[in-house]
């Protein structure tokens, strides 16, 4: 009865917003860092994906991204994605503020997708500034680590993602907030709300009066703030939700 309970509280929105983390993802075939299956368990995140790893040795940076970009790229949108846009395309959701970072809100058909982490779509050199797409990138990636920049032949390409010891993007985290303070019902997705600023995103959107509902494959700290959870796959609860509306 929650997902039912969920589609009634979505038909009656009208500036909803979903944030969604790499659970949303995940049946995409793009591992999570936390949670069952992550990645965490494999390397240690805050080091590997920090900037001071980064700088220090690009190429044992490149090592990891290499299988990672591989897996990302192949990554097509999953059901979960197409509910959301399908969401949006009703009128029920005005944004999606995604965490992650692979792009697939966009292909699925989302329009207004806000990427607080950045984009792994595309790489940038550090020295000229120079960007390429990561699949282009990738694709020399067998020939050497780290990969050159075609420009000015610097060592540091950098994925534009937003690493452990960066700042974020201000104009999406301040149009994420924007939202948030609008919107009068907001749906997590996937998230396990441990990440700040982005846990913080739906704490404003409760203080503003938002309805707040959250799917998500195990619980998160704030399942007792929301009116609706539901422990579950997104690539199958949103669809249900979508369908029970029936628009
Ligand atoms: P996170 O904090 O968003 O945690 C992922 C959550 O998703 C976990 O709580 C897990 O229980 C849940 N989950 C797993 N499978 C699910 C499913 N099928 N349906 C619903 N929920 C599911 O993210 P993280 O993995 O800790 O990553 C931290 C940061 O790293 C992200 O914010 C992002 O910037 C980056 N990242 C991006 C991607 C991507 O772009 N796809 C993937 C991994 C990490
Ligand atoms: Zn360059």
């Amino acid at each position: 009865m929650t997902v039912r309970h969920a589609a009634e509280i979505i038909s009656s929105a009208r500036r909803g917003l979903a944030l969604t983390g790499a659970g949303a993802s995940a049946e995409s075939g793009i591992p999570t860092f936390r949670g069952e299956g992550g990645l965490w368990k494999q390397y240690e995140p805050v080091k590997v994906a920090s900037i001071e790893y980064f700088m220090a040795d690009p190429s044992a940076y490149w090592k990891v991204s290499k299988d990672r970009g591989r897996v990302a790229l192949a990554a097509r949108p999953n059901a979960g994605h197409h509910a959301l846009a399908a969401l949006e395309a009703s009128g029920h959701l005005a944004a999606v503020v995604t965490q992650n970072t692979d792009g697939l809100h966009q292909e699925s058909g989302s329009r207004n997708v806000i990427e607080i982490h950045g984009s792994s779509r595309t790489v940038q050199c550090l020295d000229c500034g120079t960007r390429e797409p990561r699949a282009d990138v990738q694709a020399r990636l067998h020939e050497e680590l780290p990969p050159h920049c075609k420009v000015c032949g610097g060592a540091f390409l950098k994925p534009t993602v937003v690493l452990f010891g960066e700042p974020m993007p201000q104009a999406a985290v301040t149009k994420a907030f924007a939202l948030a303070r609008e919107a009068d019902v907001v749906l997590v997705v996937g998230s396990s709300l441990v990440v700040y600023p982005a846990a913080d995103i739906p704490l404003v959107a409760l203080r503003s009066g938002a309805r707040m509902i959250v799917v998500n494959a195990e619980p998160t700290p704030f399942d007792e703030l929301a009116e609706v959870v539901i422990h579950g796959r997104s690539g199958e609860v949103l669809p249900e939700i979508v369908e029970l509306i029936g628009e």
